[in-house]
């Protein structure tokens, strides 16, 4: 058995990462960029008004000008305008600033006395509310570096520069098997001596959180010929297997040897942390294969910890094994030595609450808990304020 620290470095050693390819923009949230993307144009496209108000030349020097009445111009207006000597020009937000113009001067400031337009000249500076062309980037300009998470605000900013594909490094398709006699699907009433099926619906929709798009979910009974050919059909098929339950040392588990069978070499089984002892991962020439103990504590905090960060440097992503942060707990911990423990947990205000309901079997911390909290293998006790290891989901 191997502690955390090992697991951890094990799997970083053995980093597997993805392909690259183009995406739709999108398609391409909490993807990372594998491209240097330097923007096709100048942005803005060419100087507009920043303000509903009037263009004027900022060198005539007058605070009152006449005002070309006739002419509007809105925002997307193609027509070319030009601004005459001490003229002044309704314009709206967006719209192209007037040839010969430089300076726009909001409505709110000025006044309007039949064809003439008053503003107090001393309120503006040259340029006040022009968005002058190019401001943002010009053409050629690095706007987004290779391995940036793709954020809503980055999908803002590429859009902006007119990209429909963007470069990303493509995540895995993974397959992930439930096993189990006692497994039900929810919506059905539950009957006796069953559980309902909480794992797949936390990986698929963990997955799906990191952006992984091609997941397909099987079911096994514990019998060790259909899991066999689940595997094996699976493992044919998808970069990334998961595997969860039957990898424990009961009579009825049959993953471990389901995997060998199938050519799986093994990196490691069993880590000396609680829950989740029994996790498995093994690899294949370049696909991993995780195989999650069935409590749903294990799955879940096996997933957050050893699963996700490979999966999101497949995906690109650095520093995937970094904890979120570290905060003082909100009161004193006890533990027995031997084991690092992962506790379900609340991070609020600046410090972080182990939250009631650590047992395995019981989900009711899962619905509460923003975080796992770290507590290593040879720590008894950590009085309140101590400096703990937090991740988020
Ligand atoms: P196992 O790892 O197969 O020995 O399962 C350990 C415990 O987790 C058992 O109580 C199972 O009923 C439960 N379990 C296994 N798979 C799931 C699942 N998909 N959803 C909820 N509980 C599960
Ligand atoms: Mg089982």
């Amino acid at each position: 058995m191997i502690s955390v620290e090992e697991a951890k470095n094990l799997l970083n050693q053995h980093q597997l990462s993805g392909k690259t390819g183009t995406v739709a923009l999108d398609e391409s949230l909490g993807l990372f960029l594998s491209a240097d993307i330097q923007s096709p144009i100048d942005i803005p496209f060419f100087d507009n008004s920043a303000m509903d108000g009037y263009a004027i030349r900022w060198q005539d020097g007058q605070s009152s000008r006449k005002l070309r009445a006739e002419t509007k111009i809105r925002a997307g207006e193609i027509g070319n305008f030009t601004l005459g000597e001490d003229e002044a020009i309704r314009i709206f937000t967006g719209a192209p600033i007037p040839n010969g113009a430089d300076t726009v001067i909001q409505q709110e400031l000025v006044s309007i006395e039949g064809n003439l337009f008053n503003f107090d000249i001393e309120n503006f500076s040259k340029g006040a509310n022009v968005r002058k062309k190019g401001a943002q980037n010009t053409t050629g300009t690095l706007i987004a570096k290779k391995g940036s998470e793709i954020t809503p605000g980055m999908i803002g900013l590429l859009a902006s520069v007119g990209l429909d594909q963007v470069p990303v490094y493509l995540p895995p398709t993974v397959g992930i098997i439930l096993t189990g006699d006692e497994l039900m699907e929810v919506g059905e009433p539950l009957s006796f001596g069953k559980v309902y099926d909480s794992n797949g619906h936390v990986l698929k929709t963990y997955l799906q959180k990191l952006g992984v798009k091609a997941i397909e979910i099987a079911k096994s009974i514990d019998d060790p010929d259909l899991l066999q050919s689940q595997i094996n059909d699976f493992i044919q098929r998808y970069d990334v297997l998961i595997i969860s339950g039957g990898i424990s040392v009961g009579e009825f588990d049959f993953v471990k040897k389901g995997l060998e069978n199938a050519s799986v070499k093994e990196l490691f089984y069993k880590i000396k942390q609680k829950p989740g002892k029994p996790l498995y991962v093994g690899f294949r020439d370049h696909q991993w294969i995780f195989a999650l103990p069935g409590n749903p504590a294990s799955t879940l905090t096996c997933f957050n910890q050893y699963v996700k960060p490979c999966l999101e440097s497949w995906m690109g992503k650095s520093n995937t094994w970094q904890p979120t942060g570290l905060l003082p707990l909100k009161e004193d911990y006890r533990k027995k030595q031997g084991l690092t423990f992962f506790l379900k947990a609340k991070e609020q205000n600046g410090s972080i609450e182990i939250l009631s309901g650590q047992e395995s079997f019981n989900l009711i911390s899962y619905g509460v808990a923003n975080c796992i909290l770290e507590i290593p293998e040879d720590i008894e006790f950590l009085p309140k304020g101590s400096m703990v290891k937090f991740y988020k989901w």
